[in-house]
């Protein structure tokens, strides 16, 4: 049976997976310091935790779900987005209860699901990296979380991400503003593009949003969303930029940023870096003081970002960053004939349980190919075991770079293999 992966899906193999693991390893470093512990929740969900949260007239909800009835006819959803179902988790297994310390601070990694074109850093299983904070309405959270984004990058050695932001206000300025895009707009429906004809009618600021140039064209001079901030969100939004510039964080203001989902409110951003000649959104979230309300929660504020982890191995890629993946073996055992079978199996096994990283050949092959896989898992030390040293219980240890060697016995290997490693200098 031949078969292919499906459209949009990628075979994570090992020599790129070391790259994940390292990026999943700061991120989870960087991530603790802010005290952020890691939650797990399901990869589908009910179909409403989207539907409901993301909005009804959202690109993920009307084109990207991959939604099923199951044998039980339930309505079922991959996740497209890892929010909604972290706010679900809140509220379901009641985190806010007054014993639970606030912020509740928690963040996930892991596969995310969405019906796209696939494309460069655009694909059907895509990998989020999210943070969540929940109960915090200070400005201060809203900067923390960017802050710790921006860490991120720096400590992978990312440069050139440049942080874009916003303000959508609290409820009332955004139904303001809303009316008075839909005035602007009315006049200009004809040159939108179809997609931003309905949006008009369902969810103007979506417009904004749009990646078509007609639209693009069409909103250029819109009124800016700025403008009709109320006193709350001016002072809410006043206080992030004094505190991105308090830490030294640049950014940018951009009114036309809505975001693609709809339970933004006030502080909304994205970082955005450069790659081969094009924008691209790494990183993007913001608050959402609603959501927890929506799911049947107390009232709470919540903060959050998601963070493309293909596109951040991309900007690595691209900015030609090397990453300090862990190196090759500590011990190489080639073997010579079926009577020395065993005797590797217990000398890597020795090794192993003393903390190294240990291999040997079990292909039986001749022994020139055994030392060309020695030297292409970069192994540090080299022992060649045969009938002769199974029958004396001695080998020659061997520095694969220098070619030093040491003579050891089995008992002294099985005793203490770092000893005879820092013989051979
Ligand atoms: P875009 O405008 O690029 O479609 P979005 O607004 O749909 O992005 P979010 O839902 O905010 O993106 O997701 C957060 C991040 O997840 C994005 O900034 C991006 O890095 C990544 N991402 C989103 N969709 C995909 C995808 N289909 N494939 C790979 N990464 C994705
Ligand atoms: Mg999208």
């Amino acid at each position: 049976m031949k078969q292919q992966k499906p459209k949009g899906t990628q075979d994570i193999l090992p020599g790129q997976s070391e790259k994940w693991q390292y990026v999943e390893g700061v991120a989870r470093d960087v991530f603790a310091r802010y005290n952020y512990a890691e939650i797990r929740t399901p990869l589908f969900e009910h179909y409403e935790v989207f539907a409901r949260s993301v909005g009804d007239t959202s690109d993920i909800v009307t084109k990207e779900m991959y939604d099923f009835y199951d044998k039980g006819e339930r309505h079922i959803t991959l996740r497209p987005e890892g929010t909604a179902g972290v706010v679900r988790a809140y509220v379901e297994n009641k985190l806010f209860a007054p014993e639970v310390q606030k912020p509740v601070k928690v963040y996930y990694m892991g596969s995310m699901f969405r019906y796209e074109r696939p494309q460069a850093g655009r694909l059907r299983e895509f990998h989020q990296l999210g943070v969540e904070a929940f109960g915090s309405a200070n400005p201060a959270t809203d900067v923390e979380t960017m802050a710790m984004a921006y860490q991120l990058f720096q400590t992978l050695g990312i440069k050139n991400v440049r942080l874009t932001l916003n303000s959508l206000g609290n409820t009332e300025s955004r139904a303001n503003y809303r009316q008075a895009l839909i005035d602007y707009l009315m006049p200009l429906k004809a040159s939108l593009s179809k997609d931003s004809q309905r949006r008009l009618e369902e969810n103007p600021l979506r417009v904004l949003d749009s990646k078509e140039p007609e639209d693009k064209q069409a909103v250029a001079d819109a009124p800016s969303i700025l403008d009709f901030l109320d006193a709350e969100s001016q002072a809410h939004f006043d206080a992030v930029r004094e505190m991105l510039d308090a830490l030294a964080i640049p950014y940018v203001i951009d009114t036309n940023m809505v975001r693609g989902l709809d339970y933004y409110n006030h502080t909304i951003f994205e970082f955005i870096t450069e790659v081969n000649g094009t924008d691209l959104t790494i990183c993007a979230g913001g608050r959402y003081d609603g959501l927890v309300e929506e799911f049947e929660g107390p009232k709470t504020p919540g903060f959050g970002f998601g963070l493309g982890q293909e596109r951040l191995l991309m900007i690595l890629e691209a900015q030609g960053i090397d990453l300090p993946l862990s190196s090759g073996l500590d011990l190489y055992v080639a073997v010579l004939g079926e009577e020395a079978n065993l005797a590797a199996l217990n000398l890597v096994q020795a090794v192993r349980q003393q903390g190294f990283k240990a291999e040997r050949d079990v292909l039986n092959r001749k022994l020139k190919a055994q030392f060309k896989s020695a030297d292409a898992f970069s192994a540090k030390t080299l022992i060649t075991l045969g009938g002769s040293e199974v029958e004396s219980g001695q080998v020659t240890v061997k520095n694969n770079q220098t070619r030093a060697e040491v003579l050891a016995t089995f008992d002294e290997i099985v005793a203490d293999f770092a000893g005879i490693v820092a013989k051979l200098g």
